[in-house]
């Protein structure tokens, strides 16, 4: 028997057992790919050009992944700045979304600053905020259509990677306090998008692991149920049993729900995990022979109002010739692109992309796409959400464990939730739940 199971080796899963390795416990981690890393991918074009499919940025304040990458000498580099970014409002081309969106972000970033992270639902405007869509919201406040539907695209959809009618005023206000309000989240240079780890979040979870040791990390093993009495905890795969004091769940909360459990796990604990659905993204990475946009003084940076693709970003690395261009769409619009054939997307795309950088954008070498809400280990990314109206009653049970069970993954984080940093933060605190619980003294 060991001292506690993880299931999941995503950043979260890794950093708990991580915390529980160093204070000499005994730990196996159970995940279902044949690989570490969850939410974050990696893959190389033949000229060597690292292509982040899932999770790529780091940035300032965030502490435990920039110390991670430090730890293990992994290298930053940071993300392109040449020229002046794009703004497609409204049909039109522009440097900068007109000013009144300013004012508008200040007044969600001024909700965010009356919460407290760790339980948001308790803000005495917590039922109003949460009944509230941010697209009825933004309908209600902005100035005009326009500038609604550019922040709803904006705000939901860059950072929580779903539609603005999908989600509550406070949960949007909840993610903008945990990242430390717009400004950090949204910059690239000093903000959530300022650097790249060398080799990708991938080789980062890859450190994390082999730092493990041999044979923590069982790989291909789905974990299918969990049961649990006032002994310990038994975890099962379909094809084998793990015994444990403890276990830490370092999962999406919705995947978490498709766990067995016995006994039940408690009906607010599961109607979580029926409320938190993973946001809907697709991030197309358009390969040229050189980044030809900078020649124009364009940084490749761009956010839109309309169309399929709500932002882009330069992609390129500093060691390649080559040009990416990364496109992002989100909720309403990421799933009709779904929806299409792969050459009718992949036409919606570089069409988009040709009214943001222009007609050679028409001419990419490569489309490469990897869509995780397929994925039947994530089923959508970046994060979960609580919908509209569940804080209050489901919120609470975000964290707590439920007899044996302690809960990690980056949804479960107060500070950067959503992203490496906030996974990082929830398993050290599951693993500190489980050491809190495990007999002291020599293991
Ligand atoms: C396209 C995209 C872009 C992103 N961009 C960024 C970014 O730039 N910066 C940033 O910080 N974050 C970003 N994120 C978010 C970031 O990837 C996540 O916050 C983080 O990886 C979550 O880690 P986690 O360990 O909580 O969950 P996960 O990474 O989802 O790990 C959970 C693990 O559990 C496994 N698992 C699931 N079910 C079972 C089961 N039943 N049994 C066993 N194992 C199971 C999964 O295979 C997975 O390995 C992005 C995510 C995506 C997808």
């Amino acid at each position: 028997m060991t001292d506690a199971l993880v299931v999941g080796a995503g950043f979260s899963g890794l950093a708990a057992a991580l915390s529980l390795v160093r204070a000499g416990r005994r730990v196996r981690v159970l995940e279902a790919r044949d690989r570490v890393g969850g939410r974050a991918l990696t893959r190389w074009l033949d000229d060597g050009t690292q292509l982040d499919l899932g999770a790529q940025w780091i940035g300032p304040g965030q502490d435990r992944v920039n110390a991670l990458v430090r730890r293990y000498a992994l290298g930053t580099f940071p993300s392109p700045a040449y020229g002046g970014s794009t703004v497609i409002w409204d049909g039109a081309r522009r440097d900068a979304a007109p000013e009144p969106t300013a004012r508008v972000v200040e007044l969600l970033d001024g909700y965010a600053a009356r919460l407290d992270p760790a339980a948001p639902w308790t803000a005495p405007e917590a039922v109003r905020w949460d009944r509230i869509t941010l697209g009825g919201w933004l309908a209600a406040t902005a100035p005009d259509p326009v500038t609604a539907r550019y922040l709803g695209r904006l705000l939901a959809g860059g950072l929580l990677a779903t539609s603005a009618d999908e989600v509550s005023v406070l949960q949007m206000a909840f993610y903008l306090r945990s990242g430390g309000g717009s400004g950090a989240l949204l910059r690239m240079a000093g903000g959530a998008q300022q650097d790249r780890i060398v080799g990708g979040p991938a080789a980062l979870a890859e450190a994390m692991a082999a730092a493990l040791g041999p044979d923590v990390v069982r790989l291909a093993a789905p974990v299918v149920a969990i049961e649990q009495d006032r002994a310990a905890v038994v975890v099962y795969t379909d094809a084998e049993r793990f015994d444990a004091a403890a276990v830490v769940v370092a999962v999406p909360p919705t995947l978490a729900g498709r766990i067995r459990y016995a006994p039940a796990l408690p009906a607010l604990r599961d109607g979580l995990t029926q409320r938190m659905p993973m946001g809907s993204a697709f991030k197309v990475h358009a390969v040229y022979p050189e980044p030809f946009w900078r020649a124009d003084g364009r940084s490749g940076v761009a956010t839109c109002s309309d169309g399929p693709v709500v932002e882009t970003v330069d992609n390129s690395t500093p060691t390649s010739s080559r040009g990416v261009l990364t496109a992002f769409s989100y909720g309403v619009e990421a799933n009709a692109l779904r929806a299409m054939t792969p050459p009718a997307r992949r036409a919606a795309l570089l069409d988009a992309l040709t009214v943001i950088v222009g007609p050679a954008a028409r001419h990419a070498e490569e489309v490469i796409e990897y869509d995780w809400s397929a994925d039947p280990w994530t089923r959508g990314c970046f994060c979960g959400a609580l919908t509209p109206g569940s804080w209050r009653q489901y919120g609470p049970w975000l964290r707590p464990a439920v007899g044996r069970i302690h809960w990690a993954g980056t949804e479960t984080a107060t500070r950067w939730t959503g992203y490496l940093d906030g996974a990082i933060e929830a398993g050290e605190r599951a693993a500190a739940e489980v050491l809190g619980r495990l007999p002291t003294g020599a293991p």
